[in-house]
């Protein structure tokens, strides 16, 4: 063999059409490093390279008279070196040039682990997402479900329970507003106070519950009477305010009147029952317990003055 051949930088082999070795240059006895020269390409091939060899090279050779860029694995004494292989054949003999790509399969190795790193991470971040937004979703659900039950509780916070009217906390919150809102719009603005004449007697006479159906049908019969923007709660036991804006002492009056002759004259499931009603209007220099206290004296006098009957504070006093 030539000398250039014999040392150039790749291996050179020559076999026959039974893939005995017939030559092989000093590059690639170097590679595999073998003690003993080799007969047969099947001694120089890994078990795999040797089925996959076995498949594909004679058909190639045959058809094509040539074979190029196969990918084989070599043994040899320091671990297994992949090459590719170019074949040729020339006078009955198939000449074989076998060149090393470790280098270029470990950075293959490495790009395909990078791919599959990039990919998994890929997978674990698409997860992490979706569980993310399940998360998002859920605390969505959770804030939607605490604002409901916040609306409620703030409902039932401002409510009277027995008879579904605003209760005392309301008319607390809401009465400066109202009294502002009347001063600064120049408009006239009325307080009535309801107390159920004798109602002790009704709870002794017929019971606890038939109280309560008591004060709840004097609840619808006041909403019935009174005007939307009305505001009408119950401040406890069985007295009533209703706050009547827009409304000056003569309006009021009739207001108060209708409601107590609407009691007197009602039907009533239990029993009938009479109120006495103090009507105050709202002054410039009042607040709401000034308010409350002038409704409540002239309650008082009606109560004094002999009960079922409407005082206006100031005007019969
Ligand atoms: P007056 O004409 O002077 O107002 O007499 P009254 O009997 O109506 O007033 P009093 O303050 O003596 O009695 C009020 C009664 O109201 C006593 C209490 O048992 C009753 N009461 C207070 N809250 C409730 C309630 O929620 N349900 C029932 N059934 N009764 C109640
Ligand atoms: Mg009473
Ligand atoms: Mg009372």
């Amino acid at each position: 063999m030539e000398e250039q051949l014999n040392l150039a930088p790749c291996g050179y082999l020559v076999i026959d059409p039974s893939n005995c070795i017939i030559e092989m240059n000093e590059t690639l006895k170097q590679m595999i490093g073998a003690e003993k020269p080799l007969t047969h390409m099947h001694e120089l091939l890994t078990v795999a390279s040797r089925a996959y060899f076995q498949t594909y090279f004679a058909p190639s050779i045959k058809m094509h008279g040539k074979v190029n860029e196969m990918f084989l694995t070599l043994k040899s004494v320091s671990g297994r070196i992949p090459v590719l292989m170019n074949t040729a054949e020339r006078n009955g003999r198939y000449e074989c040039v076998l060149l090393p790509m470790t280098v270029r399969q470990e950075y293959e190795n490495e790009l395909l682990l990078a791919k599959r790193q990039a990919e998994k991470i890929h997978r674990e971040t698409a997860e992490a997402y979706t569980n993310l937004q399940e998360l998002l979703e859920e605390v969505e659900g959770k804030k939607q479900e605490l604002e409901k039950l916040n609306v409620q509780l703030q409902g039932l916070t401002i409510t009277d329970p027995l008879t579904g009217l605003k209760n005392r906390r309301y008319l607390d919150e809401q009465l400066p507003q109202l009294m502002r809102h009347s001063l600064e719009a120049e408009k006239p603005m009325a307080l009535l106070v309801v107390d159920i004449d004798h109602f002790k007697n009704v709870n002794d006479t017929y019971g606890h519950p038939a109280g309560d159906s008591v004060l709840q049908e004097l609840a619808w019969k006041l909403q019935a009477v009174t005007r939307d923007q009305d505001t009408v709660a119950r401040m406890g036991g069985e007295e009533f305010v209703i706050v009547l804006p827009d409304i000056d002492t003569s309006g009021a009056l009739e207001m108060a009147e209708k409601i107590r002759g609407n009691v007197e004259h009602g039907e009533w499931k239990h029993v009938n029952i009479t109120v006495s009603i103090g009507v105050a209007a709202y002054e410039s220099g009042d607040d709401p317990a000034s308010l409350f206290s002038k409704a409540d004296e002239a309650l008082y006098h009606s109560k004094n003055a002999g009960r079922n009957r409407v005082t206006a504070h100031g005007v019969t006093q």
